[in-house]
């Protein structure tokens, strides 16, 4: 029994390795919370004449939610926030913003220029975050598409390849062939006809050719789709262009060779991480000015949760806010500080429940944002998406759609393991 593997650890599991939305994700797999396709939250009832207080904690995005839906519903909310500004881990910076983080102060240094801004936290929105997308719609902020995947983008293992790069698609086309050709062989060498009948055996066949882009023998030679090695010509008769020299196969072992292949080959392809994608026009934060205007309650900045004890009459929040130690009472709390700093705030809490809080893992991640004074990828065909490398950078991302202006900001992002 104790090597059981319950939902709750598995959920745990999938948090250490890839946090709340991965939680989130796998809860609704399970069938532990609804995979609606569509809607907007739960609309808080009402409360008519009975006074209520609410002080929330944290001022993220899940914190401006709540308040935005208890405001509406009569509460009395007030939100204390840590740092010198709303909005937490959606930071969208332009010239001269202040980034402020563990007490390193920064100014950023873009030009004063609309489109030139670095969204440092989220950056795309998937299509099934329906509840974003609810206040959205409802708050007027415009969304427009998000490149995540590029086929132009490039690929860049030091270990394979001779360490130079290739394009995205080249890789992607050739393994596929590669694949491809050799379950063709499977098929003729009679391995695969014990679970298929002759039919599904021709389909299976016909499946691979297409899949694979294979020559009539089942043989993986190149494909268009890996892209050309010399620009079309055009043809004399058809006035076609035309494509006269197919890149060459990379090679299996060579592909084999780079760990593309693990995760990064099938990132656009995950459900939070799949065509299409969404991001607010001129920046992410662009949500959390929406929620702001719409949002009577006072919110705290610079007011840091010091404790917190849940009595019975009721929650005692102490903060510090201007060098003083402060104290809130209200009937109810809602804590939007992420758990693994929630931990380390005093509380009252249950002791199983401090424990859960206790047993939240987190990812080690950045994302660093340059202005380039000439958008260089353009002349490379890449306009969004992203760049793949196995050094420490992992990814390189690009505007998306900004494009065909003269300056650019690119986006680098480190990823590690717990
Ligand atoms: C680099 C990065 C990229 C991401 N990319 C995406 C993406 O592309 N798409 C996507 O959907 N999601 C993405 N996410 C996740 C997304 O940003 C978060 O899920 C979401 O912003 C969390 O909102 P929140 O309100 O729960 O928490 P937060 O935004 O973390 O808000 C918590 C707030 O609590 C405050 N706080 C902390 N301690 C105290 C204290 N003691 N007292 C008072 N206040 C305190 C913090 O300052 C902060 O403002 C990304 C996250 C990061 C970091």
């Amino acid at each position: 029994m104790a090597n059981l593997l319950t939902r709750r650890k598995f959920l745990n599991m999938a948090g250490v390795a890839g946090g709340s939305a991965a939680v989130y994700q796998m809860a609704m797999v399970l069938g532990l919370m609804s995979g609606r396709t569509h809607g907007s939250p739960g609309i808080v009832a009402p409360l008519g004449k009975t006074k209520r207080s609410v002080v929330l904690l944290g001022g993220g995005l899940s914190s401006l939610m709540c308040a935005y839906e208890l405001d509406r519903a009569g509460y009395e909310c007030t939100i204390l926030e840590a740092s010198h500004r709303i909005g937490g881990r959606n930071l969208t910076l332009r010239s001269g913003d202040l980034i402020d983080e563990l007490g390193n102060q920064q100014h950023c240094r873009f030009d004063d220029e609309l489109h030139l801004y670095f969204n440092a936290g989220p950056a795309r929105i998937p299509a099934h975050h329906h509840y974003v997308m609810h206040y959205c719609r409802k708050l007027g902020v415009a969304l427009e598409s998000f490149t995540n995947v590029n086929y132009n983008t490039w690929v860049h293992d030091t270990r394979a390849f001779g360490g130079k790069p290739i394009r995205f698609r080249r890789y992607i086309a050739d393994a596929r062939g590669f694949i491809a050709e050799l379950s063709a062989k499977a098929i003729n060498a009679g391995a695969f006809d014990a679970p298929l009948s002759s039919e599904d055996l021709e389909r299976l066949s016909a499946f691979l050719k297409s899949y694979g882009d294979l020559d009539a023998d089942a043989r993986y030679r190149g494909s268009s789709r890996a892209g050309y090695r010399s620009p079309g010509v055009l043809a004399p008769t058809a006035g076609m262009l035309e494509h006269p020299d197919l890149n060459l196969p990379l090679g299996l072992s060579e592909i084999l060779k780079s760990d593309f292949w693990k995760w990064k080959m099938h990132f656009g392809e995950k459900n939070d991480q799949s065509a299409l994608m969404l991001q607010p026009v001129g920046g992410m934060d662009n949500i959390v000015k929406a929620f702001v205007r719409n949002i009577r309650s006072p919110m705290l900045i610079r007011a840091q949760v010091k404790s917190i004890r849940i009595g019975n009459d009721g929650v005692t929040v102490v903060y510090q806010h201007r060098g003083e130690h402060k104290a809130i009472k209200a009937d109810y709390c809602m804590n939007c500080i992420p758990m693994h700093l929630l931990v380390g705030i005093d509380n009252n809490f249950p002791v199983a429940y401090r424990k859960a809080l206790s047993a939240t893992g987190r990812l080690k991640f950045f994302k660093l944002g340059i202005q380039m004074s000439e958008r260089f990828w353009e002349r490379e065909n890449i306009y969004g998406g992203i760049s793949w490398t196995n050094q420490d950078i992992t990814q390189i991302g690009y505007p998306s759609p900004r494009h065909s202006r003269q300056k650019g900001s690119r986006a680098g992002r480190l990823s590690l393991r717990p």
